[in-house]
């Protein structure tokens, strides 16, 4: 339902937990962050309001400088901590708002290979496919760029990899989804609300765009990989 990301030089956790609460307006049913820590995937999640995951963290605090978080409104699966986002298949972790409608193709294959499954959602197979071709050689931007073709539905995606703390892949269709300019820093949000605390400029993603994100970079593809350039706007909210 909502999504963020954080690619900064301070700590992620509260960046993002705080942008999820900005997120809170569009209802949701549960939470979850993850970071990189020593290169290291890491995530919390919780049932219900967003007090849930804070106080999660602060028992259990997650570091790292770059991270992704989400506010879930359950379509596939009921709501509950395993069916939370993010969703992580060995080094990869994902993010969702919207529906795979041929979801269920690509647990077949997966159990073909003999891969089971954590959840009950649609949006883990993403991970799980990203993962197999990962271990079949593709980079993260490959593997990702290879799912996307695959996709039907509806997907806002932002994906974290295991050991690549300077990066953060987006895509979007039929969800809306920008990227946020900082001062060596760059950030992701569903809408420029979630951004609002971080920054004014502003980059919307349009219908099949992938982002190859870094502290230092934006790079846009459409869907048929070629790059291509997408207006920076200067948005003006009342934080
Ligand atoms: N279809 C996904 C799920 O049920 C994402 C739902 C959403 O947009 O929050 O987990």
């Amino acid at each position: 339902c909502g999504i963020i990301g954080y690619l900064g030089s301070h700590e992620a956790a509260p960046f993002l937990v705080e942008a999820l609460k900005r997120l809170e307006y569009r209802g949701y049913d549960s939470a979850g962050i993850a970071t990189i820590n020593n290169g290291k995937l890491e995530r919390r999640r919780a049932v219900g309001k967003l007090v849930n995951l804070s106080d999660l963290l602060v028992h259990d605090p997650l570091r790292g400088k770059s991270g992704i978080g989400h506010t879930r409104w359950a379509t596939h699966g009921e709501p509950s901590t395993r069916n939370a986002h993010p969703h992580q298949a060995g080094p990869v972790a994902v993010v969702h708002n919207g529906i795979i409608e041929n979801y269920q193709d690509f647990r077949a294959e997966l159990a073909e290979q003999g891969i089971g499954f954590d959840t009950d959602t649609d949006t883990e197979t993403i991970a799980l496919m990203v993962r197999h071709y990962m271990d079949q050689g593709d980079s993260p931007r490959a593997a990702v760029a290879r799912i996307l073709t695959r996709l039907e539905g509806a997907y806002g995606l932002l994906f974290l990899f295991d050991g690549e703390e300077d990066l953060l892949i987006a895509a979007r269709k039929g969800s809306p989804l920008a990227v946020g300019h900082g001062d060596g820093e760059n950030y992701v949000g569903s809408d420029a609300i979630a951004l609002a605390p971080l920054t004014d400029r502003i980059t919307y993603l349009e219908e099949g765009d992938m982002a190859i994100v870094t502290r230092s970079s934006i790079e846009i593809r459409d869907a048929n990989g070629e790059q291509v350039h997408r207006e920076m706007r200067k948005i003006h909210m009342d934080a």
